[in-house]
């Protein structure tokens, strides 16, 4: 089985992608969606970051108030690259058991928007990046998550330039159009390109 790693920077269009390949039949593991599920009250990364961060980070029933978790992360780095540490084991291990439950498929897409950021890149065999122009990434955030301009200006400069990026693709999907239109369908088309490519490629 071919495992697909699926990156590209904020608000790029990794999840509108991955709708795509799923609708294709391809099964897809978010490694967002992971993480989000490990913040959790259940989950054994819950008690360790409210510990950690104290009871500011929760909402009043209880739950952690990711958005707020994000700003302070955001603001200090020595946070986030203590939120990573702690996460990012868990997920890498979460994702090896997802994968696991696929190996009759013909490939699996990963979705990880840290790839290149994080060590995540020896779980996959191939780079598919989502290439976006850094002010549509910005327009799309800002539209997405009513979010004021400075955030996402300084959510961006934390990660991999596009150009960084793409250099280190072995397939790229440009995804600077709107949806809607003629060049939405060239989204489409791109991704049954690809499609075809990976089953090739994993017979
Ligand atoms: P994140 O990094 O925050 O997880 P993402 O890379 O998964 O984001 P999406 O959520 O797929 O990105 O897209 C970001 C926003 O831009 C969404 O609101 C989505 O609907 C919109 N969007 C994505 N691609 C296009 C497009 N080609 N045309 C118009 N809107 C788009």
């Amino acid at each position: 089985m071919l495992i697909i790693g699926l990156t590209g920077g904020i608000a790029s269009g990794k999840t509108t992608v991955s709708k795509l390949f799923s609708s294709l039949g391809v099964p897809i593991i978010d490694t967002d969606i992971i993480s989000r599920q490990l913040l959790e009250r259940d989950q054994p990364a819950y008690e360790k970051i409210v510990e950690h961060f104290g009871d500011e980070i929760l909402h009043e029933d209880q739950n952690i108030d990711r958005h707020r978790l994000r700003r302070i992360v955001f603001d200090n780095e020595t946070e986030r690259l203590w939120l990573e540490d702690t996460l990012h084991p868990i997920i890498n291990q979460q994702t090896q058991q997802q994968i696991k439950q696929y190996k009759d498929e013909a490939y699996v897409i990963v979705v990880i928007p840290l790839l290149f950021e994080t060590d995540f890149q020896t779980l996959v065999n191939r780079i598919l990046v989502i290439g976006c122009a850094a002010e549509i990434q910005i327009k799309r955030l800002i539209a997405r998550d009513s979010i004021e301009l400075n955030l996402a200006q300084k959510m961006l400069a934390q990660q991999w330039s596009n150009k960084d990026r793409l250099k280190r693709a072995d397939d790229i999907i440009h995804n600077d159009y709107e949806l809607d239109g003629d060049v939405g369908l060239d989204l489409d088309r791109q991704v049954a390109k690809l499609h075809q490519k990976y089953l090739l490629l994993s017979a």
